[in-house]
């Protein structure tokens, strides 16, 4: 049974004084859930952070609960159009369990419940009426808390609606409750899979969160052709040095799974205690970039406030044209050292 309040967390583990006076009532509006998956592997530090709330939820009172103001960019009601090629339909606001740096906090866990199939059609039809639209995250909240016959009916309107649109899944349920990827539900996935691509996007932000139950699962959708990409979040506490993050990297591409972004903690309210300065990130992702191959490298990126996007953060190696010289170019290299590069 998933643990869904911190009096119950209390009643089977020692709480911290910092876990138990974080107040349900505060002001960052995520409840608190637990799948039976993370409760197994509270003895980690780095996932009892990310799973267990802290009073420092409760003191940052600061941030805006939408920074992405996506609540501005609907297509529909729960279709955030923000870039021309791409939409992101919410499709569930729950999850298996409530990550404590989530930054759809305006959404996750709000009772807004599954979409419907109205719901789904009128953003299928949003999508149909706009070609340019290539690609739709199917996120949220977790997909795949939906039924396998609430999946089986999203995944056949949007492929009768906008069948040339590539499908993104985008899943925490790989690193919180594997073992959701039954056979049925991967029966439903491979009869969908066909036509437009699909890509399975999870999100693992510790190496100690790829299990083997977790690994065998993003396994059966790459085993089908459906490529795996992981997103993780920089989290101060968890996975803001290198050698976390270059074993964390190494054991995604070791397992098919492309690290594809790191991202910057967004300035989500009840977050703060959880993100790293963007300077103290660059320092990371020019160390670990020196460390990993490019396919295991993936992106630091910011999401801007106020929707301006997602932006790419990486150490400046061109420091611009030399001065006095014949217009060469020069730049810093990895390891620190300077290179001239002709016009
Ligand atoms: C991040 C995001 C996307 C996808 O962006 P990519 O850079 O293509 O991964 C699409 N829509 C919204 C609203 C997003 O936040
Ligand atoms: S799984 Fe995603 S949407 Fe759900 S709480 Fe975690 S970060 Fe938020």
């Amino acid at each position: 049974m998933a643990i869904d309040s911190i009096e119950a967390l209390g009643s089977i583990m020692e709480l911290s004084d910092e876990e138990r006076a974080w107040d349900p009532e505060g002001p960052s509006t995520l409840p608190v859930l637990i799948s039976d998956h993370i409760a197994s592997l509270l003895a980690i530090p780095q996932i009892r952070r990310q799973f267990v709330p802290t009073a420092a939820e409760n003191e940052d009172t600061a941030c805006s609960l939408d920074p992405q103001e996506e609540a501005k960019h609907q297509g529909t009601g729960r279709l955030v159009h923000r870039y021309s090629r791409r939409a992101a339909f919410l499709t569930t606001d729950r999850c298996f369990a409530y990550c404590r740096h989530c930054f759809r906090r305006r959404f996750s866990g709000s009772l807004a419940g599954p979409a419907d199939e109205d719901e789904i059609r009128q953003a299928a039809e949003y999508i149909a009426s706009h070609p340019l639209i290539s690609e739709v995250l199917l996120t949220g909240g977790d997909m795949f808390t939906l039924s396998d016959s609430h999946i089986d009916m999203m995944l056949s309107v949007f492929r009768s609606v906008c069948p040339s649109v590539i499908l993104r899944l985008c899943t925490r349920a790989a690193a919180v409750c594997p073992e959701r990827f039954t056979p049925q539900l991967m029966g439903i996935i491979r009869k969908h899979k066909d036509g437009a691509p699909m890509y399975l996007m999870t999100q693992f932000n510790h190496p100690e969160e790829l299990t083997p139950d977790a690994l065998s699962a993003v396994a059966a959708f790459v085993d089908m052709g459906i490529p795996a990409m992981n997103q993780s979040v920089l989290l101060r506490g968890v996975n803001d040095d290198e050698e976390t993050l270059i074993s964390l990297c190494s054991r995604l591409l070791m397992n098919r799974i492309k690290p594809y972004y790191l991202f910057q903690g967004d300035p989500v309210r009840g977050t703060a205690h959880l993100r790293v300065d963007i300077e103290r990130g660059l320092e990371i992702e020019r160390n670990i970039r020196r460390a990993l191959s490019g396919l295991a490298m993936p992106q630091y990126t910011a999401d801007l406030p106020e929707g301006g996007g997602k932006v790419i953060l990486t150490h400046q190696y061109l420091r611009g044209k030399a001065p006095g010289t014949d217009g060469r170019y020069i730049f810093d290299t990895p390891d620190g050292g300077t290179r001239y590069y002709p016009e």
